[in-house]
């Protein structure tokens, strides 16, 4: 059976390929696997199994320093920010290429390390990955500068450089997947990467570097320093030679970001932050059926562990009660599993931690509205951290649930009666990120998206996204965008050079 068709694999196919792995926990720095320089190190839990995957290196400011003091060197070296465009791409096209032979690999990396389906990561995550350095590979060498419109005697040239070392720090819901988001636009931009992993879930950006290697990308062009936030990501946050910092996670932390950064050496912050994304059902809604797996889809996919999570239902009040019916029917056809075994419909959550948060958030919830399905914590195989798919029905648009981003699989459902409640309740948010809108009416589509302060409005569907469309958040879900020709502008100064003849 090859490796790269794991459509018909069943959970043993799946144990056994876990059995068979030895994640490597080192750090990644200048092109080899090192220690922490104060040797200590902390355990990788698989959170669907209480157990220790691996016992990774816990690096601190003196490993960001090592890390910042080797992508420096490479970038001023020239290795690779001044290689020749087609020769970039080559690589990255390699390492795409690499990304899809070792798809068992890294899909059972990410699922073991924080919990999500394995069938999940084998046919989103990973190729996703493989995907996104691709394109950007095929970018390098097609995007042009430009000459400004000076008149005779003199040319204005407007190129893009890189910025230098940009330092990267990302979550735990798609390791892989956010690693990649920063690492294949600052690559491919010519720049050097210093990337901190969240420290859930580190084992897959450390495979990723290895792999970068082995496509040819030179040594210290991308370092991987696993650690924890406060001491690892706080000193590449402060770090006085780190030339941008990309950001993906809390709002909490990415304001953090803002001040380190006012507190050093000025760095460019790009944050993409949380969300609390309302999805719009109108009663004209042509089919209720797709709206309903998509709104399912929506807030229980990867357990609700995803920064735009459709966690707010705007339903209208003519249709709130079969809708509501049609999700719980799914809610109760969505039940966590093992995250090995093809048949389960969710995985684990990511850790002990987030788990009782996200109870502690039931439970409010609770006392604010109607629980009409799930709302429990379960074992699976008398193990782990696992969450009912949840569904609350009744919400008023200023309950705790739903205002906090709660991260989990859990949904809030408010109702309204006219297209301007509707619009008015999913703005009032202090989050932006995305947001959905179920109608059949051309005009309401394009009205009602117009109108929706978020990053991207989906219509007839939800989440949508491609590498040729940028994804950030308005408000305090973020500032920049990743994905698509404008993530550049995040990872590359305007230069003017003006020649007088
Ligand atoms: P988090 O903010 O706790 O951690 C994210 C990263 O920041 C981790 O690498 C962590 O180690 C680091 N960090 C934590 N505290 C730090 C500190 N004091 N200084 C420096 N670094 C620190 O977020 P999380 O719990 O890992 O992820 C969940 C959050 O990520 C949610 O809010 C979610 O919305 C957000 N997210 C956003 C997007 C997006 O594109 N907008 C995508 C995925 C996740």
């Amino acid at each position: 059976m090859s490796p790269l068709d794991t459509g018909s694999w069943q959970k043993a196919d799946w144990d056994r390929a876990a059995s068979k792995i030895t994640p490597s926990a080192k750090a990644y720095i200048d092109g080899k696997f090192v220690d922490a320089i104060s040797g200590k190190t902390f355990a990788s839990i698989n959170p669907a199994t209480d157990s220790t995957l691996a016992m990774v290196a816990e690096c601190d400011a003196a490993d960001i320093d090592r890390a910042v003091a080797a992508a420096r060197r490479a970038f001023e070296a020239g290795v690779w920010s001044a290689m020749a465009p087609m020769d970039r791409k080559a690589v990255l096209l390699r390492l795409a290429e690499l990304i899809r032979q070792n798809l068992v690999e890294l899909a059972l990396l990410d699922s073991l390390d924080m919990g999500k389906l394995v069938t999940d990561a084998a046919t989103i995550d990973v190729p996703g990955s493989a995907l996104f350095f691709q394109w950007y590979a095929e970018a390098i060498d097609k995007v042009y500068d430009e000459i400004a419109p000076t008149g005779p005697g003199d040319l204005a040239l407007i190129t893009r450089e890189p910025l230098g070392v940009v330092g990267a720090v990302v979550p735990w819901n798609f390791p892989l997947d956010m690693a990649t988001w920063k690492c294949a636009a600052a690559l491919a931009a010519g720049n050097s990467v210093v990337l901190k992993p969240a420290e859930q879930s580190p084992l897959s950006a450390l495979r990723l570097a290895e792999l970068a290697s082995e496509a040819g990308l030179p040594d210290g062009v991308l370092n991987v320093v696993p650690g924890f936030g406060e001491t690892a990501g706080r000193a590449l946050g402060l770090h006085p030679d780190v030339d941008c910092l990309a950001f993906t996670g809390s709002t909490a932390v990415g304001k953090l970001f803002q001040q380190y950064a006012g507190q050093s050496n000025m760095k460019q912050v790009w944050l993409e932050t949380g969300g609390k994304s309302p999805n719009l059902v109108f009663a004209d809604c042509a089919d209720l059926d797709a709206a309903a797996d998509m709104a399912a889809f929506g807030i229980f996919f990867n357990q609700g562990e995803v920064c735009s999570a459709n966690s707010r239902l705007l339903v209208e009040r003519s249709i709130q009660q079969e809708f509501v019916d049609r999700l719980v029917a799914r809610a109760k056809n969505t039940q966590p599993g093992n995250p090995l075994d093809p048949a389960s419909k969710m995985g684990a959550m990511v850790s002990r931690e987030q788990t009782d948060r996200v109870m502690e958030y039931i439970d409010i919830g609770k006392k604010e509205s109607e629980l009409v399905v799930g709302g429990e914590e379960v074992k699976i195989d008398g193990k782990g951290c696992f969450i009912t798919p949840t569904i609350f029905n009744n919400v008023t648009s200023d309950a705790t649930i739903a205002r906090d981003e709660i991260f989990g699989p859990v949904l809030a459902v408010v109702p309204f009666d006219t297209e301007e409640e509707a619009v008015r309740i999913a703005n009032d948010s202090v989050y932006g990120l995305a947001a959905s809108v179920w109608t059949d009416g051309l005009s309401r589509a394009h009205r009602v998206a117009s109108k929706l302060r978020a990053g991207t409005v989906s219509v007839n569907t939800v989440d949508a996204l491609s590498p040729m469309t940028p994804f950030g958040g308005f408000k305090q879900s973020g500032i920049g965008r990743d994905l698509s020709l404008h993530s550049f502008d995040k990872y590359t100064a305007l230069k003017t050079t003006w020649i007088k003849y």
